[in-house]
């Protein structure tokens, strides 16, 4: 059922095909929105605008690694050409499981060229049509990561304390432009993503592990990404135009009730 008015809006939500951004996609089509899907992975993005579209609503594909500068020039652009660029969901994300020693640099650089700079890339090049507009929202996927510890995620963390800071700095430079900025900080999801860092990481364990990370939620259990769709509905809507520089945890009392 819908809840907001997204009708005549154009939402760009990068990593769209899978998980918490396949869920963003089919909320924000359901409340009318014309939705693009970026993901470098096409054929998920593809499968993802085919349901949304057999549900009746509007949703493009575009093949797209958001940290290539030029391959997210061109996509943005050409949206931008034909459409207004309503909202810029920056979700695409990858993981890492390792304290400092088990970073290597190429695990460090890998993690940087998507998490931090795959957010540069897209805002970059989609802030000049919002200024234009004199209106645009932009929400950032970070992390309960972005602000308190997390054993065992170096390089993750520091990239999602990086998407945090850029939401605050880019909230600041362009308020004037009628630009909002925020983020969302998802303590663990139930998604591909989590399943996939799993069987990657404690193979033989998995059962083991879904129920140890289940847990580290005070609420008991992992979020669903239909949860956090709900809040960013929210977040980009007319409804929370006062609502900018912020971000949200969405986490089963994880940063405020452990310990
Ligand atoms: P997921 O792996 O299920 O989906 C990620 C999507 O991003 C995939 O479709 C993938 O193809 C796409 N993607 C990856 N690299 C890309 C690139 N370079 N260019 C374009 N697309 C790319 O992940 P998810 O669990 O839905 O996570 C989405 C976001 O939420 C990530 O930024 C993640 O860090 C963040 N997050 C997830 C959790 C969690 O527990 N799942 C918790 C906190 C934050």
């Amino acid at each position: 059922m819908a809840t907001f008015n997204y009708s005549n809006k154009t939402v760009l939500i990068t990593g769209g095909g899978s998980g918490i951004g396949e869920a963003l996609s089919k909320q924000f089509a359901l409340n009318g929105a014309n939705v693009h899907i970026l993901d470098y992975q096409l054929e998920k993005a593809e499968q993802v605008v085919e349901e949304i579209t057999n549900a009746g609503h509007k949703a493009q594909a575009h093949q797209c690694d958001v940290s290539k500068h030029e391959q997210v020039k061109e996509v943005i652009n050409d949206i931008a050409a034909k459409h207004t660029l309503d909202v810029l969901i920056n979700n695409a994300g990858i993981a890492h499981v390792g304290n400092i020693e088990g970073t290597a640099e190429a695990d460090l650089d890998r993690l940087y060229e998507v998490n931090i700079k795959g957010v540069y890339n897209c805002i970059h090049v989609a802030i000049g049509k919002m200024k234009e507009q004199g209106s645009g929202v932009i929400l950032n996927m970070a992390s309960i990561a972005s602000s308190v510890g997390i054993s065992d995620r170096f390089a993750y963390s520091m990239t999602k304390g990086a998407v945090l800071t850029m939401t605050y700095s880019v909230a600041k430079d362009y308020i004037g432009d009628g630009i909002r900025c925020n983020s969302i900080s998802p303590a663990r999801v139930h998604t591909p993503f989590v399943d996939g860092f799993i069987a990657k990481n404690y193979p033989g364990n998995e059962a083991e592990m879904f129920e140890k990370l289940s847990k580290t939620q005070p609420i008991g259990r992992m979020g669903k990404p239909d949860e956090v769709a709900q809040l960013a509905l929210y977040l980009c809507s007319d409804e929370a135009s006062f609502i900018t520089g912020t971000d949200f945890p969405i986490d089963g009392g994880f940063i405020k009730l452990n310990g």
